[in-house]
């Protein structure tokens, strides 16, 4: 079960039942065939805006509900409990990252016509920063938008986007000057039915299965001025203020994916024999599990104070690299352990935790990889 904690209140129990609901009603009986399609139905998003779990901080001037990160938190948890790395990914990505550059940077017009859409799922948002050549070194990014007449031409190549397939708006990171290094980059809206914008592959994957992602091609895509998201030159800038919640967000993934695979790892020890009594018993199980659930203990509550400063103040940039890394890495460590208490049933994918120890590798890559969250934090030493 999730941990107790002191950080929500009554109004997060609320949603945090409303989420429960909508996860055994509308996502548990498609998963499978989600995970074999290798993409969620478009229906998963219009449902998700109708239950509210979409863009929880956009005010309701916009069509949001008006709340916190925390809002955003629990959805995150509640889902990522239940097993739902793909769904996750894809409402995270939309919810808590994209959703936070258009409310921050916005002009009033562009948050007039996207954020309800989004709210209501009607428009599902990308952000394409990686490309082929370039992930962590987001200052060796190419593609180019070039401002001509009224318009700004977009070309370039971008990989490993998440709901690439499913997205109608893309937030591209793009170059808008060549010689000017971080603050020659922008972000551009580039939405997808636009002539020269083209998707690529739904990419096979270790996990997220459920989860598209996806090459994007811009081929000369002119989009109006006005699409330029925040400054020209702004985009590094915008990056910097965003990415915070983002790690945050996969931290709280982390700790919620974590704590699913110890509790049907405890459950399956207690029933499983081996030379006369349940695996459970022995101490080298016992001692391990025990070092696991301090981990457990232990991250919950840095989640918890990291919560706590994001909704009173933000979250610097050190924070939240030390509970991305932190997490995904004891993430990491505790479902290795947790595979190997299944034995041979833990490495096949019918067994859940099987499913677990896939889903959970990339989230020490993406958002940041664990060697960029230590460079982040070892510049505050
Ligand atoms: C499932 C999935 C979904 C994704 N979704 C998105 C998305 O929606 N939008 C998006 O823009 N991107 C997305 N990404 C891309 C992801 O953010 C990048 O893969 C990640 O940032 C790493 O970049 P890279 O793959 O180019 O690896 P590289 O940058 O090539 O890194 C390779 C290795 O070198 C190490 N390395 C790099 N620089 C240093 C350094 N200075 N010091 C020490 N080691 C270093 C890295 O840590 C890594 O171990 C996604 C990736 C995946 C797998």
């Amino acid at each position: 079960m999730l941990p107790h904690r002191e950080v929500y209140e009554a109004e997060h129990a609320l949603l945090r039942d409303a989420v429960r609901n909508f996860a055994a009603t509308e996502v548990a009986p498609h998963f499978a065939r989600w995970e074999a399609a290798g993409i969620v139905d478009r229906s998963y998003w219009t449902k998700g805006g109708a239950a509210g779990l979409l863009c929880p901080q956009v005010p309701e001037a916009y069509g949001g509900a008006g709340g916190s990160f925390k809002h955003n938190a629990v959805i995150v948890e509640e889902l990522a409990y239940a097993g739902y790395a793909g769904p996750v990914t894809g409402y995270s990505c939309h919810s808590d990252v994209c959703a936070g550059y258009l409310l921050h940077f916005g002009s009033e017009e562009q948050k007039r016509r996207w954020l309800p859409r989004m709210a209501r799922g009607e428009t599902v948002c990308a952000i394409a920063m990686t490309e082929p050549g370039t992930g962590s070194d987001l200052q060796g990014i190419r593609t180019r938008a070039v401002a001509r007449g009224d318009d700004y031409v977009v070309s370039g190549q971008k990989t490993f986007i998440t709901n690439g397939q499913h997205a109608d708006l893309v937030i591209v990171v793009a170059r808008t000057n060549d010689s000017a290094g971080a603050k020659g980059l922008s972000l551009v809206l580039v939405e997808t039915d636009r002539p020269g914008f083209r998707r690529g592959r739904n990419l096979e994957k270790l996990g997220h299965l459920s989860a598209d992602t996806s090459e994007l091609f811009f081929d000369d895509v002119a989009v109006p001025a006005a699409n330029l998201l925040g400054a020209e030159g702004g985009g590094f800038t915008a990056l910097m203020h965003e990415l915070p919640q983002e790690r945050l967000a996969l931290a709280v993934s982390s700790m919620a994916a974590a704590q699913r695979a110890f509790d049907v790892t405890c459950e399956y020890v207690r029933n499983r024999k081996a030379f006369g009594k349940p695996i459970g018993e022995f101490q080298n199980t016992r001692f391990k599990l025990a070092d696991l659930k301090a981990d457990l203990c232990v991250g919950w509550a840095y989640l918890d104070q990291c919560l706590q400063r994001h909704e009173r103040q933000g979250l610097s940039a050190h924070d939240a690299s030390v509970a991305k890394l932190w997490c995904s890495e004891m993430q990491g460590k505790l479902v290795d352990q947790c595979v190997q208490f299944f034995g041979g049933y833990g490495f096949m994918r019918e067994y859940e935790i099987c499913r677990l120890y896939a889903d959970a590798r990339v989230q020490r890559i993406y958002g940041g990889t664990s060697e960029i969250m230590r460079e982040l934090v070892a510049r505050n030493l």
